[in-house]
């Protein structure tokens, strides 16, 4: 069965597209990409490039909604 990480599908041994990170079985891509790279998920997700819209964007996603 394979993982659905949204848009951000990367495979096993394929680097991360925002660091040198090597993606492998152990590592989430999803996680890693909240924790490391918010902003461009946020963008990437929604295309929201405004500064104030990740802010806004991050806020929702807080309250789970
Ligand atoms: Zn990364």
């Amino acid at each position: 069965m394979s993982e659905i990480t949204g848009m951000l599908a990367i495979g096993n041994g394929e680097k991360c597209p925002y660091c040198d990170t090597v993606m492998t079985k152990d590592i989430d891509t999803l996680n890693h990409m909240t924790e490391n790279h918010e902003d461009k998920l946020v963008e990437a997700l929604f295309g929201a490039t405004d500064k104030k819209d990740i802010e806004h964007i991050k806020t929702l996603k807080q309250k789970g909604e």
